[in-house]
């Protein structure tokens, strides 16, 4: 893709985000964008940070491990944050706390104790978000609905973790709108949890084809991939 492209596509994306945020009724900086660099090579990364984005995702431990060497990594000093937002096998959670800024994928109680103990011995508190699955077939990763409570509670007694609060990734629909009950749920649970004392700030929801959506239903996190970067050649 080419550099004025990108840039072209940026600015569209952060319009259509500070518009949602306005029609909500909220400031448009209560809206991060994460880029989400899944197949997306590593001078684009760099063409995208030149053009002012901070914060990128990767869904996989291993390719993100070989984008974020060298050049890029220095660039954490820069404000640069990363965030894993695909399913982490325990076996990967050290890689993980090293290179991830925040880890949006916990869904299971084993997974969270395993990254508190990485965590503990690179003496780093890690940031997590709960990934929670609302769709009722087919649930491929994510806590359900009735388990959140318990996994949320014993998170919270970890020294070495801080949730910052939920994250979903509802099915696929081609008419955005069909997504809003999730992203209305998903802040249902956020609220139930806050009234019972929790502190959970983020919501990560929304994707290229319903961020708007999200953004009205209260997104803090929106991870955009094709509206930046174009279709993803698998
Ligand atoms: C790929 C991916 C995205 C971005 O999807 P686009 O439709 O390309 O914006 C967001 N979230 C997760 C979890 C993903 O895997």
């Amino acid at each position: 893709m080419s550099k004025i492209q990108l840039l072209d596509n940026i600015e569209i994306v952060y319009k259509k985000i500070a518009d949602a945020a306005i029609r909500a009724g909220r400031s448009p900086e209560a809206v991060n964008l994460i880029a989400v660099t899944k197949t997306v090579d590593g001078c684009t990364v760099r063409d995208a940070v030149d053009a002012g984005l901070r914060h990128f995702a990767e869904n996989r431990v291993q390719e993100a491990r070989k984008k974020i060497t060298g050049d890029i990594s220095r660039l954490k000093d820069a404000g640069i944050t990363w965030h894993l937002i695909g399913h982490l096998q325990k076996n990967k959670a050290r890689i993980a706390v090293d290179l991830f800024d925040l880890i949006q994928t916990v869904d299971t109680l084993a997974l969270a104790e395993e990254l508190n103990r990485q965590a503990q011995k690179s003496g780093k508190i890690q940031r997590v978000l709960i990934q929670v699955s609302l769709a009722d077939e087919e649930r491929k990763h994510g806590i359900p609905r009735d388990d959140f409570i318990g996994l949320l509670k014993g998170i919270n007694g970890m020294s070495s973790l801080r949730v910052e609060g939920l994250m979903t990734m509802p099915p696929f629909f081609d008419d955005p709108e069909m997504t809003r009950p999730y992203f209305r749920e998903l802040r249902k649970m956020r609220d139930d949890a806050e009234t019972m004392g929790f502190r959970l700030p983020e919501l990560s929801m929304g994707m290229s084809n319903d961020f708007e959506v999200a953004i009205l239903e209260g997104a803090t996190m929106v991870r955009v991939g094709t509206a930046i970067f174009g279709e993803r050649v698998k």
